[in-house]
Order: C-alpha cells, then structure tokens, then sequence
C-alpha cells in the first residue's frame, strides 16, 4: 500500500489528526495554504471524486457534514471558509485518495481556476 493517505489512516506515517469517526478522518494539511487548513478523507480508499461509487452519495454528505462541524471548533465558521476538492489530473488532485480541503482564518483569493 503505498497511497500517503492510506498510510494516515493506519497510523503509518504521522499527521495531527483533529477528527475520527466510523468513516472520515481529518487532520492538518502539511503544506498550509492558509491559518486554517483541513484534509478531510473518508478512510476507505476512494482515489477520486470520479471513482466515488454512485452508491456512496452519502460519503460526501458526511465529509461536508464533518468539515462544517470543524469549520466551528477552529472558529472560521463565522467568517467563512472553502471547501475544495480536486479531481484528476487537470483538477489538480496530486494525491490520489479522495480529500477534500477545509481552507479558512483568511480572506481567501477570488481566484478558482
Ligand atoms: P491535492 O492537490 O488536492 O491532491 O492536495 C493534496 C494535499 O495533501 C496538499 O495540500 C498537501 O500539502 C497535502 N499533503 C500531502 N501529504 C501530506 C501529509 N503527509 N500530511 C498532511 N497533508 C499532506
Ligand atoms: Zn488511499
């Protein structure tokens, strides 16, 4: 298994991990982008948004559900926050394990693509 986030999951490779449960986990993004910057990843092994099984809808309310819980315990919910998820190659996506980024603390750029 060589999948980085993977390894998170098992406790392979160290990250600070800020939530868990039955299905996602989240933890500090190792390259900061702003104040607040969240990977929230289910843990079962989904390479992209484009292989998220059209049985698994739910995977991506709770992933949104869980980054709206911690937008409010770093305290960006007020002043607002983005969620970004990248997909493929031309999406960005470098690391090929479903995630989606939780960036917030800052006025964020108006710049999407
Ligand atoms: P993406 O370009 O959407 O695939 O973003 C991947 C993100 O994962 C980048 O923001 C990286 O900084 C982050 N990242 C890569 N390896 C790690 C790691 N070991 N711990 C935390 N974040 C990581
Ligand atoms: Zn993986």
């Amino acid at each position: 298994m060589d999948c980085i986030f993977c390894q998170i999951v098992a406790g392979e490779v160290p990250s600070e991990i800020i939530y868990q449960d039955e299905e996602v986990i989240a933890f500090r993004d190792i390259n900061p982008q702003a104040p607040t910057h969240l990977i929230i990843i289910p843990r079962k092994h989904v390479p992209s948004l484009a292989q998220l099984s059209e049985a698994e809808p739910s995977l991506i309310g709770h992933m949104v559900a869980a980054a709206g819980q911690l937008a409010k315990e770093e305290g960006v919910s007020e002043t607002g926050y983005r969620l970004v998820i990248n997909c493929g190659e031309w999406g960005g996506q470098l690391v090929p394990h479903l995630h989606m980024h939780l960036l917030g603390g800052k006025k964020l750029s108006g710049k999407l693509g």
